[in-house]
């Protein structure tokens, strides 16, 4: 998928619409869902341009990988819900449900969460 430089990630990376951050390095970038779906809910994005998880692992440097994956845990510990556990979701593309085309992982956690997929 091209990526779409007015997507609203991308809008909140370059300082155009705030979010409420708690995490961020060179190449990352994590703050609060708007809607959350459990106690803590929160986005961890690459700084760079890349529209989802396939664009991310064919394109990114594995440095920028490396950082990525790597804030997750950090984040998680950060915000104190790594020793009860937690559910990192991306979802990519159409069938992935993907609404904001700029890759996002979704850290929830705080309490115990139902099934992973939902029966359709
Ligand atoms: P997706 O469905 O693309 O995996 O998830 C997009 C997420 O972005 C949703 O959970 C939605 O609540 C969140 N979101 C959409 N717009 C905003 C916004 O402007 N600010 C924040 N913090 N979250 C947003």
């Amino acid at each position: 998928m091209a990526y779409d430089p007015d997507n609203i990630f991308a809008k909140i990376l370059r300082g155009d619409i705030p979010c409420d951050k708690v995490y961020e390095n060179d190449h990352v970038l994590a703050f609060r869902d708007i809607n959350p779906q459990a106690p803590t809910h929160i986005l961890v994005i690459p700084k760079g341009a890349y529209s989802d998880a396939d664009d991310f692992t064919a394109r990114a440097s594995q440095e920028e990988i490396a950082a990525f994956f790597k804030a997750v845990g950090d984040v998680a510990r950060q915000e104190g819900i790594a020793d009860q556990g937690y559910r990192i979701i991306s979802n990519c593309g159409h069938n992935g449900g993907q609404e904001v085309p700029h890759l996002h992982i979704h850290i929830l956690g705080g309490r115990r969460l139902g099934r992973m997929v939902a029966a359709a």
